[in-house]
């Protein structure tokens, strides 16, 4: 097994340098300094990618496997996940800068992709359609051929085996591009699945930047497109998806509402309410970013206010509570929104800049920070601040939760906390959310629940076996016959 972490492409089952000897440095977020340097992919490196891809789509070893040898290839992975999960937790923590046991809950839940897929591989398949005598007609569920698959910086090692795992268990082949920011992970997964016995070139691995993204994402070569990121991307990649004609999933960001009611049970709701919104330093797509809640639960406030002022920040192999941001760009615009909403006269209840310690100072660090006071529609409530920041708004009966929830160009995930059933029920069938959490946050690692957003939060769905329909082509078939009797 190889243990290093790999710093070149990985094309059809070689690691090699960018095709112009291009690289760029990753750099530790929690003291600004470079950790290894890995090769950039330029437009030719992705065209040998899909190439190798194309290649492997069609050949024996891949297209020639039954579905329970291609499904055992992808629950071997999960077990070599698993088996390695201290060394990819560690390479996950040092690279994203998130908390150690953050970075191991991110292992097994991509360790739970490939298994969960894994078994899905043999059971996944077409119906037969009565048409009455002479008549016989089925459908089959075709693997739609190149999935490019292009992801965020935030869940480099989960959003590898988000996409990865159902594309191949559906008999794809994916050329995968990560993020600049954090290329390790998905780069190790790559290897250790060749190790697993998964033919070359079936998985692709090629970091790079705008460039190589845009590459892929219009390459005449790929038959399918799953983007992960920020809406103003998503928007070029469907885009160029449009140009050639072939089908996006776009899971892009979010601005999730968690509404309180007095009933709530506290105890429960305070630790998931922070987790959600302070976990990975607050750059999840899903986090609970907006806190609405009822009129008389104060004391909920004062109590998550007391709680973000406990929680630790350093470095994420020092299993904090809180790690830093990714890096200093994305620090300074969460700032900058910081700054804005002081300007409108936000409270600031908690938090509101970059830790006094000086141990920190090179790190890309903000505080957990507690606003309030800021109306619904300011950009700290509409737009994603990417960041450990939670802004309190107050609603007096439900009709109003709901309408402050639903304020918002997006509906990625929302979070409802009540005792009452009809409140609940009645505000979980109103959300415009493409996931309602009723008292619960996560359920296990999720990987079983369809994923995706309403309105500005995209298109269609990951997870679950949703996903499994972005990739394979339904054929119909009909057959006329005469049985002569
Ligand atoms: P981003 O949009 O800047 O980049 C995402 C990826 O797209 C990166 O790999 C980047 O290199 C690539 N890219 C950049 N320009 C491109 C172009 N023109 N064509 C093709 N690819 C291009 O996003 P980010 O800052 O890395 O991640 C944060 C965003 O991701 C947030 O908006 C967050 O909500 C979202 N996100 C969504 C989900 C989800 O499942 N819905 C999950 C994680 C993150």
């Amino acid at each position: 097994m190889r243990t290093d972490p790999a710093r070149d492409l990985l094309i059809d089952g070689k690691l090699c340098p960018a095709a112009g000897g291009a690289r760029f440095d990753v750099l530790d977020p929690a003291t600004g300094t470079v950790i290894t340097s890995v090769a950039r992919a330029g437009p030719p490196d992705v065209d040998a990618a899909v190439a190798a891809s194309r290649a492997a789509l069609g050949a024996r070893e891949w297209a020639g496997l039954r579905p329970p040898d291609r499904g055992r290839i992808l629950l071997r992975i999960a077990g070599e996940i698993r088996a390695r999960s201290r060394e990819l937790a560690m390479l996950e923590s040092l690279d994203v800068g998130k908390p150690l046991r953050e970075a191991y809950a991110d292992v097994e839940a991509a360790a739970r992709y490939f298994e969960f897929y894994g078994g899905v591989a043999d059971k996944y398949g077409g119906t037969t359609i009565p048409l009455g005598p002479g008549l016989l007609d089925y459908t089959l569920r075709e693997p739609i051929g190149v999935s490019g698959q292009i992801i965020p910086f935030n869940y480099p090692l989960q959003n590898t085996a988000r996409g990865s795992a159902p594309a191949l268990a559906v008999g794809c082949a994916v050329v995968l591009k990560p993020s600049p920011e954090a290329p390790l992970s998905p780069l190790a997964i790559g290897l250790l699945a060749l190790d697993c016995g998964l033919p070359p070139g079936v998985l692709n691995v090629v970091p790079g930047d705008a460039t190589a993204g845009a590459a892929l994402a219009g390459h005449p070569g790929i038959d399918q497109v799953t983007f992960t990121g920020s809406v103003a991307t998503g928007v070029n990649v469907a885009r160029s998806a449009a140009a050639n004609v072939v089908p996006a999933v776009l899971e892009l960001g979010g601005k999730s509402p968690v509404i309180v009611f007095a009933d709530a049970d506290f105890e429960l709701a305070l630790p998931a309410v922070a987790a959600s919104v302070f976990g990975n330093a607050g750059q999840t797509c899903s986090a609970g970013t907006r806190l609405i809640v009822e009129r008389d639960a104060g004391e909920f406030v004062e109590r998550l206010v007391a709680h973000a002022r406990e929680l630790t920040l350093g470095p994420g192999l020092d299993d904090p509570d809180i790690g830093p941001l990714i890096s200093a760009r994305q620090r300074d615009r969460a700032e900058g929104y910081l700054g804005l909403a002081r300007s409108d006269g936000a409270a600031v209840l908690t938090g509101g800049g970059r830790p006094s310690d000086p141990a920190l100072a090179s790190g890309f660090y903000l505080e957990p920070t507690v606003l309030s006071g800021l109306a619904s529609d300011h950009p700290v409530n509409r737009e994603e601040v990417f960041g450990p920041v939670l802004s309190v708004l107050e609603f007096a009966d439900a009709a109003e939760a709901l309408r402050i929830a639903n304020d918002t160009p997006y509906g990625l995930a929302s979070y409802v906390w009540t005792r009452n059933i009809d409140a609940a029920l009645g505000v979980a069938g109103s959300l415009k959310a493409g996931q309602v959490y009723v008292n619960a946050r996560g359920v296990g690692t999720g990987v079983e629940l369809p994923f995706g957003g309403y309105k500005r939060s995209g298109w269609g769905r990951e997870k679950g076996l949703e996903t499994l329909a972005s990739y394979s082509q339904v054929k119909n078939v009909c057959v006329g016959f005469d049985a002569g009797f």
